[in-house]
């Protein structure tokens, strides 16, 4: 596959970011976006005219061969593909599996009963219908927490342990959940992502 000869270059549009971390934001044939893909399968979709329209900057320069005349041919991957692929992953309201990373910055890294900041490393998630007595693994159904309060709490549900939660948790949509993965997000990304996000503020007003 002609894939396999491309050479990464380098990022087109900030030096100052690590090359590596750079993803291009896939969206499906209608515009939702879908999913952050390596420069490998992006340049796949785009050799094998899977890409139907693209947008935003040079993220990523790729080198290809060398031709009879001695000329590299290059590969710009733009920062957002749209291509003919189907997916399904808007049609799900609470999907079954949540991540770690989504959770915690959905919460904005705080305790969701105590409103303690804890950094990544020390939060938990908590069950809020434990999971001992069928809490399942959803957004709706964990938050962060301190140890302090998943301890206290225990195996009980919030009302029956007499603690408030300071914000409902919510299902990110795809977009949100995007956002929320913590991983570097160019700016045009950034900008496209917001527009479908349906991303709510975790910290009360004061
Ligand atoms: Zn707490």
């Amino acid at each position: 596959m002609a894939h396999r000869l491309w050479q990464y270059v380098g990022q087109g549009w900030d030096r100052g970011s690590c090359m590596n971390t750079t993803l291009i934001l896939k969206l499906d044939v209608s515009g939702l976006p879908i999913s952050f893909v390596g420069w490998h399968t992006a340049a796949r979709l785009l050799t094998s005219e899977k890409v139907i329209w693209s947008m935003g900057d040079t993220a990523i320069t790729l080198r290809g061969g060398t031709n009879r005349d001695g000329e590299r041919s290059m590969l710009h991957l733009p920062a957002i593909i749209s291509v003919s692929d189907r997916s399904n992953i808007w049609n799900q309201e609470n999907p079954r599996r949540a991540y770690r990373r989504v959770i915690f910055q959905r919460d904005e890294g705080l305790c969701m009963y105590c409103g303690t900041s804890v950094p990544f490393r020390h939060f938990q998630m908590d069950h809020i219908i434990p999971k001992s007595r069928g809490g399942p693994d959803t957004y709706q159904n964990l938050c962060c927490s301190c140890g302090v309060c998943n301890d206290r709490k225990k195996n009980r549900t919030p009302d029956e342990a007499g603690m408030k939660l300071l914000a409902v948790p919510y299902v990110p949509n795809p977009a949100a959940r995007l956002i929320l993965s913590g991983r570097a997000i160019i700016a045009d990304q950034m900008d496209y992502l917001k527009g479908y996000a349906n991303l709510r503020k975790t910290r009360r007003e004061v």
